[in-house]
């Protein structure tokens, strides 16, 4: 898998979250939806975490959500974010109702800039040919000026 020097390790979609990462490649935010609960869940299986039925189906998501949790991490862990620090990894609430584990971006790494509730939206970082990881920013409404980095 070409990496373009990409240096953080990169996810290795298996055959439950390989129409995710497919979605995440062409800049679109798809998930498993349990026709049974008519609810999407996260993260992709090939049956409801809330039922257990195997009748699912695919669906686009919005795209947006809000800051359901935050941490700012000041400290890298691994070599390859050592340029990034502070940088801010979040639980957000899709509209959707289901909770992804992500990175705010395009917002400093700072707790002052950041709130629980906060709308965000979803963008896509190209990080190989292959991978496409969902990010999500300040929803355009409340973060316009803010420059992504
Ligand atoms: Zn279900």
């Amino acid at each position: 898998m070409p990496t373009n020097g990409y240096k953080k390790p990169l996810p290795a979609p298996s055959p439950e979250t390989k129409r995710y990462w497919e979605a995440c490649k062409n800049h679109e935010l798809w998930l498993p939806y349990c026709r049974a609960c008519e609810k999407p869940y996260f993260y992709p299986r090939d049956f409801c975490p809330t039922c257990f039925s195997w009748d699912i189906e695919w669906r686009k998501m919005s795209g947006r959500g809000t800051i359901y949790t935050f941490g700012v991490h000041y400290r890298n862990w691994h070599p390859a974010w050592a340029d990034e620090v502070p940088y801010v990894t979040a639980l957000v609430q899709l509209e959707e109702g289901p909770r992804i584990y992500t990175n705010i971006v395009g917002i400093e790494g700072d707790p002052r800039h950041l709130r629980c509730d906060m709308p965000v939206e979803v963008v896509f970082d190209d990080v190989s040919d292959d991978i496409s990881l969902p990010k999500f920013r300040p929803a355009s409404d409340v973060g316009r000026g803010l420059q992504p980095r």
